[in-house]
């Protein structure tokens, strides 16, 4: 498989309103089969999904974890919003939000937006990447796969990778059980979460800081079968498990 990564070069500082579809494709050449990966931050952007820290007053939960931290306890509040179920607070929040996605306090961003502003993940990253997708087939005719990611930190390993928290027009993971090995074994375990792993490319190519690419193109992905469940269920999450000792 030889695939092309092409960043969307020359997007503007996006806002509330902006048509992100339509400044993507007027940017890059898209084709039948190519996957859009956007960045959460420019997508909740363009939504409006932001809050002003002047706008929260934090409670009570807030300001015990704040003590804690030393955050400001207005962006702890806008995390403890954005969370459906909090595994820790302490030292960082780690909560789940909309669609599934465990992360790290909420997947709130301070970067890339004005001072005193945080930009939230989408409440809903699946229908949100079905939404671009649908966009981008009215826009170009063309049957466009979509990756919305989120930089985020691991278990276990130092360093932050992209991660999808909503796609559209694939499976999330590309099951491998029931294949043969180079051995004839057949494979009983491998799940491969193949959305992951172009998220964590994209966002290679994206950068963090002020790089302005917060879009890529990938090209030549062959197709892949497999399922989406990409998040474990309470049952099998032991980890989580573990560290709800509440
Ligand atoms: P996240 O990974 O979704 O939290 O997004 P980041 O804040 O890491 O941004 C990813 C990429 O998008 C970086 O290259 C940023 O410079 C870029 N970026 C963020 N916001 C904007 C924007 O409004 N316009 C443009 N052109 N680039 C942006
Ligand atoms: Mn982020
Ligand atoms: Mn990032």
């Amino acid at each position: 498989m030889t695939i092309t990564i092409l960043p969307v070069k020359g997007l503007p500082l996006i806002h509330e309103g902006d048509n992100l579809p339509e400044l993507i494709s007027e940017r890059c050449m898209l084709e039948d089969g190519d996957i859009v990966s956007i960045a959460s931050s420019v997508y909740s952007k363009s939504k409006g999904y932001t809050r002003r820290l002047a706008d929260i007053t934090p409670t009570e939960r807030a300001q015990k974890i704040a003590k804690m931290t030393g955050e400001d306890p207005r962006f702890l509040q806008s995390i403890l919003d954005a969370s459906k179920d909090v595994i820790l607070e302490y030292p960082f929040i780690l909560s789940e939000v909309g669609g599934g996605h465990i992360g790290v306090r909420a997947g709130v961003d301070q970067s890339n937006i004005e001072d005193e502003m945080v930009i939230l993940l989408p409440p809903d990253p699946m229908s949100a990447a079905d939404e671009v997708r649908d966009a981008l087939r009215k826009i170009t005719g063309k049957d466009i796969g979509v990756i919305i990611t989120d930089t985020c930190g691991r278990a276990f390993r130092r360093g932050q990778t992209g991660n999808a928290i909503g796609w559209s027009g694939m499976k999330a993971i590309r099951d491998f059980r029931g294949d043969t090995d180079l051995f004839g074994h057949v494979l009983k375990i491998t799940e491969e979460a193949v959305v992951d792993e172009l998220a964590g490319i994209a966002n290679f190519v994206m950068g963090e800081s002020n790089n302005g690419v917060p879009a890529v193109v990938l090209k030549g992905c062959e197709r892949w079968n497999g399922h989406d469940n990409l998040y474990f269920n309470r049952k099998e999450d032991f980890i989580r498990k573990a560290l709800c000792v509440r």
